[in-house]
């Protein structure tokens, strides 16, 4: 077995070998292929994991896993690696299970070239694509840059009679905001800025560059994408970024994909859409089921499921757009999920926070928290005490504060498997609740003359219905079940049609409760199809039926 440890993260050329290394142990149930070329022509690697024994990928349900998007949310690399860990060495039987009926798509790096710039030597740090947007010049103001040359990137606080910060009084590390009414002449105030240069400073003005790398991949996505003025880094047209273009052709060319996660960081949160409309939006059975499933990704990884519309805005009066998992549930149809590993705020023991608005305002006991975690949890190398620099532009100053890439942007390296461990089960869950085609029975009935009655049942023993979603019948994202007869020379079907649709097959998902007023236990998750055929000859009749999503039964009948 290749050796991989969770407790680090791989930049692209380790990426690259384990998942050589893990193609070549397992040859039967792991292979990856290229889907495309980054901006800087890094290959873009798709993983596919299944039984190949028990049949080829495409005729199997499928979960898709797409992580590290966003360049320096590297855990959902090291997440990505952990599901495929775990598919390849797990003994259980629901995981076999898994391999054997299903299919694993896992994209573990989508966006290569933001994330070797965060794993570099001098870690630099981008959005997510380093292609130069909206401008290929730069423009003046504020970069983040490790000025003292330490290997960390924290803040610069400046002493100024109009700042905006003073010492904590008993903590006198963190720094709290003055009172709305307070200007003490002996009291220091402080002004707070990154750790950085400033390009063409004129001595008076500090303000934050815009960044040369603009785009953010995840607002790309052919899903109510809006321009840049409407949202920042969406680029100039939907899916004009190679990346997307590459995962959106690739995840349209294998419709059977019943599933998605995006893993990114932090907040420690499983997000649903929709991103720009409430959940009254949804068709009932569809906001039932994104409930039910995102109940169970909390009992398996402690993360809450949320809506993104209702629970993680940026901005009240602002929506995501474009992004990955509004494309796959809008236009698709298929239930997807945005993963954000790891919230310092409840590793601190801080449970009851809003995620976005907290970073807004919160009160001064979380800081304290949050500060008595990190000397507890990182010894000091989390909060670093503010010492003095002289900066080149700006005099003296003082550097220190939250070291944010080593405790924010990802977990610290010793709590990183604790923290992506339990997700692997969710993945594999949602992957087994898809829609499954199976032979229920095959009739053969001799009429004489040459001629035999055959019955084919199918049905869908998978919990989700085999269209998966209301949402993908309303947007016709599915096909129904095709079945088509191959019939031996001299044969042919004097009843029934060669071939047949038999339209979608229901679950289980919707039956929760005895008592519940749709309880009836009819048999619409099963289908016929039935012919006379006359075989003079003899011979063996092949029988394919078919769903895009729910797989493939072939059976045969020896006439
Ligand atoms: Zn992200």
């Amino acid at each position: 077995m290749a050796t991989v440890s969770f407790d680090r993260f791989y930049r692209y050329d380790e990426l690259t070998d384990i998942l050589t290394a893990w193609a070549a142990e397992y040859p039967s149930v792991f292979a990856f292929e290229s889907i495309g070329k980054s901006f800087e022509d890094r290959e873009i690697w798709l993983v596919t994991v299944t039984n190949t024994a028990t049949g080829p990928a495409s005729e199997k349900p499928a979960f898709w896993v797409e992580a590290n998007i966003h360049a320096s949310e590297v855990t959902g690399c090291t997440a990505a690696l952990h599901l495929l860990h775990t598919l390849l060495t797990s003994d259980e039987p629901r995981v076999k299970r898994a391999l054997d009926t299903r299919t694993f798509y896992v994209v573990p790096r989508l966006n290569p070239d933001g994330a070797e710039l965060a794993l570099a030597d001098s870690p630099r740090i981008v959005r997510s694509s380093v292609r130069p947007y909206p401008r290929e010049d730069e423009q003046d103001g504020l970069y983040r840059e490790d000025v003292d040359g330490d290997g960390r990137m924290l803040s610069m606080r400046i002493l100024d009679r109009n700042g905006t910060w003073k010492k904590h009084p008993d903590e006198p590390r963190l720094l709290i905001a003055r009172e709305p009414d307070e200007d003490d002449r002996e009291t220091q105030y402080y002004r707070l800025v990154p750790e950085g240069m400033i390009r063409n400073y004129d001595g008076v003005s500090i303000k934050m560059a815009p960044p040369l790398e603009g785009l953010d991949l995840n607002r790309n996505f052919p899903a109510d994408w809006a321009p840049d003025s409407d949202q920042p880094g969406a680029g100039p047209f939907p899916v004009s970024e190679p990346e997307i273009r590459a995962e959106v052709e690739a995840i349209v060319a294998r419709p059977n994909i019943c599933g998605y996660i995006s893993y990114h960081t932090m907040s420690g949160v499983h997000l649903r859409p929709h991103s720009g409309k409430p959940d009254d939006d949804f068709p009932v059975d569809d906001l039932r089921t994104y409930k039910w499933i995102g109940e169970q990704a909390t009992k398996r990884t402690g993360y809450p499921a949320v809506s993104i519309y209702h629970d993680f805005r940026y901005h009240p009066k602002e929506f995501i757009k474009g992004g990955s998992d509004d494309w796959m549930y809008d236009v698709l149809g298929v239930y997807a999920w945005t993963t954000e590993f790891w919230s310092p705020i409840r590793a601190a023991g801080i449970e009851d926070f809003k995620f976005i608005d907290w970073f807004v305002d919160h009160p001064v006991s979380d800081d304290l928290a949050l500060l008595a975690w990190a000397d507890r949890e990182l010894g000091g190398s989390g909060y670093v005490d503010w010492y003095p620099f002289e900066h080149a532009q700006l005099g003296p100053v003082e550097l220190g504060g939250w070291d944010r890439l080593h405790c924010w942007t990802n977990p610290p390296l010793h709590l990183l498997e604790q923290e992506i461990a339990p997700h692997a089960d969710f993945a594999i869950f949602h992957a087994l609740i898809s829609p499954k085609l199976e032979l229920h029975s095959l009739t053969h009935d001799v009429l004489g003359e040459g001629k035999h009655f055959v019955r084919l049942v199918v049905e869908n023993t998978g919990w989700l219905p085999t269209n998966v979603s209301e949402r993908a019948k309303q947007r016709k994202a599915c096909r129904p079940i095709e079945v088509s007869l191959v019939l031996p020379d001299g044969a042919r079907v004097v009843g029934g049609e060669p071939k047949v649709e038999l339209g979608q097959l229901a679950g289980r998902h919707m039956k929760r409760s005895m008592l519940g007023w749709r309880a009836d236990d009819s048999t619409s998750d099963r289908a016929k199809a039935e012919w006379v055929i006359e075989a003079p000859n003899g011979g063996t009749l092949e029988i394919e039926a078919k769903h895009q999503r729910a797989g493939v039964v072939r059976t045969s009948v020896k006439l």
